[in-house]
This record gives C-alpha cells, structure tokens and sequence, in this order.
C-alpha cells in the first residue's frame, strides 16, 4: 500500500484472547504508535497466558473493569461472534474506537445498534475484511474501475480451504457462537465482491453441504450464486474441507479478464494475470502483510484521516448477504438481501 498516513499513538486493549488476535497483535506492533495494552477473556488462565505470551501489561476477565482501567482509545474485539455487539456497545460506551472482526454481529438489528451507536459516539468502528488489503485486490478494483476488462459481468470465487484442526472448535459444532463456513468465509466474500464490483447485492441463492467435519445442523461447503444492482453475476465456492486447493478469483469482463491465485488467503502474497486482446501477461503483485494495512487504514481514520479500509456499514451489509445465504439454503429459494 502505497498511502502515508500520519496516526497518532493509541492503547489498545483486546477483547477475545483469540487464535486471531495472536496475529493481529505483532501486526498492529508494526504500525508506528500503536501498543497493545492489555486482553479480556472468560477465563482468567486463558488471558494470564495470552498476556505473557504476547507481552500484553494486564489481563482481564471483567468487561467493564478492563474499559475502564485500560484507558484505550481503541479496542479490538474477536471472541466468538455472538459476543462481538454486547462487546462493541460497551467499548464505544466507554469512549473507544472499535475494531470488530466478521460478521461484526448475529442479526441486523444488532449490526445497525452498532452502526448508529459509533455515529452517535463519534468513533470509529471498523470491520476486519482483510482482503481488502491485498495488493492483488487493490489493483484488480482499480482496473475494474477504470474500464480496463470492458464491463465487469461475471465473478468466480473459489474459497474452499482446510479449516486446520486448531479452529476446529466452535465453528464447527457451535451455531449459536455463529459456527459454519456461510458466517465464517462467504462474510468475506460478499465484501470482497460489493469492493472489487462497485455495487451492491441483490439477491442470493445457495447451497450448503454437510461433509462430516462439521457437526449437527452446521454447514461445512456453500456454493452460492449473488446478483448485485447492475447485473453483475457472482458464483462463490467456501468450503472447510478443500485439502490442497489453492484459493482462486476470476473476474470476467466485457473486454478481459483476471485471475488471481492465493489471493484469498491470509498470506498476503498472490498472483494475477490479465488477459485481453493483447494476450495474457502476469501483473507484478508486492506481499503485504493484510492486518498491517487494515490497522494502518483504521489507525488512521481515528486519527480524521480517511475511513478504515471496510467499515461497521460494510460489515453490516456483508453479516447481511451471508445471513441471506443461509435463509436461501433453508427455504431452497433465491432470497433478497435487506441491509
Ligand atoms: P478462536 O477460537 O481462536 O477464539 C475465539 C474465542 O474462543 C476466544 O476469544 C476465546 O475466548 C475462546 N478460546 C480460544 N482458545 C480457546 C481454548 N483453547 N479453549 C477454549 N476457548 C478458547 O477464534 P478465532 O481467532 O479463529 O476467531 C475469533 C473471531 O475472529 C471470530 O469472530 C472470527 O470470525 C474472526 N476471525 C477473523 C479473521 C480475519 O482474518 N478477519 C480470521 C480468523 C478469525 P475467551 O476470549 O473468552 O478466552
């Protein structure tokens, strides 16, 4: 990412002493002023280990005496996804920004309390859709911008990873922690097609499949078709039970084409090809770290410059196509999506 931006130092507390924050913590290290203070988790051992693993100053097991205490400016928030709204109300509650992982929340109604009670709030409240930051990603929405496949008309997303036996907790056998591959990996998806197509979805009919990794009523496969305002089509494929399968992304245009591999992994690394009537030619595609460049853009937009690179708005809507997808599945229909 190319961008400067000037941010200005901030204390961060973590709600969740999660698999992801374990990530996201050394990332948000590489952002100039930026310090992880401390960490909130049900269970004392599990936040005392998290802390000291971490290098974090305190752990916490009570909510609001970890807001209060802690004097952050901002908090990140990845336990399970049925705490993420009671969690984020409190912390923009106590004055902090908020930076929520997918889906920001189990419902609409929740996701819009969240929405309105940052704007009412005047803080900044972002969702972490990584994927924005790919380079790849970056580069294929500018070329879609300016014309340069025709008019985009059609999207296949191939998504369809190994979940690794460490996340197969309650993904996999806990719905109402928001468990299964449509809340987990299509969230994602549907924010990266509303980013790359410029437009808004419609409707949406899916699939889901059980394959035996995923326990009870929980989907471990989705196959779903999106339509978005302006007749874009777009097939998506998430799956936690692709062994050896290399993620794959295939924009199609009136006048070309792209193709990116890897894209869609946390890596941050991909390639991508461009194919038009002058051939086909691989496009050069810089490694970037995604967490990096997702709380570089949020550090910023709390410090007045710029927005994060997907908002509490756009996690709204992406919660919503997903939880379209899922009403889609259980009715067999094609199902419109409300935000
Ligand atoms: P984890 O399973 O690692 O953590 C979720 C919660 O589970 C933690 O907050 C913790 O609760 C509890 N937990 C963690 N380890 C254990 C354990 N050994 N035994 C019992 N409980 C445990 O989830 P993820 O990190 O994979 O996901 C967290 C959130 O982040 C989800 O909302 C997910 O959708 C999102 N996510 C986003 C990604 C992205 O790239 N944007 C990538 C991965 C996840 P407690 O805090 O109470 O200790």
């Amino acid at each position: 990412m190319s961008e400067k931006f000037m941010v200005k130092p901030m204390r961060w507390g973590f709600v969740g002493a999660s698999h992801i924050a374990e990530r996201v913590i050394p990332a948000l290290r590489k952002v100039p002023g930026q310090e992880p203070v401390a960490v909130c988790s049900r269970s004392a051992v599990r936040a005392r280990e998290f802390a000291t693993a971490l290098g974090l100053q305190a752990s916490y097991t009570d909510l609001a005496a970890f807001l209060k205490e802690g004097r952050f400016d901002a908090v990140y928030v990845s336990s399970t996804n049925e705490q993420h709204c009671a969690q984020t109300l409190a912390a923009l509650e106590a004055g902090c920004h908020v930076m929520c992982e997918k889906p920001i929340a189990m419902n609409l109604p929740d996701a819009r309390r969240m929405v309105e009670a940052a704007q009412r709030a005047g803080r900044v409240l972002g969702t972490n859709h990584h994927l924005r930051a790919q380079a790849a990603h970056r580069l294929m929405r500018e070329i879609v911008a300016a014309g340069g496949i025709g008019r985009l008309h059609g999207v296949q997303v191939s998504h369809a990873v190994f979940l690794p036996p460490h996340l197969q907790g309650w993904r996999l056998d806990a719905p109402g922690a928001g468990g299964g591959v449509v809340l987990d990996i299509l969230v994602h998806d549907a924010d990266l097609l509303r980013y790359l197509a410029g437009a808004e979805p419609r409707r949406i009919s899916t699939h889901v499949q059980h394959n035996g990794l995923a326990r009870g009523a929980l989907e471990d496969g989705a196959m779903s078709v999106i339509e978005f305002e302006g007749g874009v089509l777009a097939q998506t494929h998430e799956s936690f039970v692709a062994q050896h399968a290399a993620t794959r992304l295939h924009l199609l245009g009136t006048e070309g084409s792209l193709y990116a591999v890897g894209s869609l992994s946390q890596a941050g690394t991909a390639r991508l090809w461009q194919r038009d009537a002058q051939g086909e030619r691989e496009l050069e595609v810089p490694p970037v770290d995604l967490y990096e460049t997702g709380f570089r853009a949020f550090a910023a937009a709390c410090a007045g410059q710029g927005a994060p690179l997907a908002t509490g708005a756009d996690g709204l809507r992406s919660m919503a196509v997903a939880l379209a997808g899922l009403a889609s599945a259980a009715s067999g229909r094609a199902e419109a999506i409300t935000f």
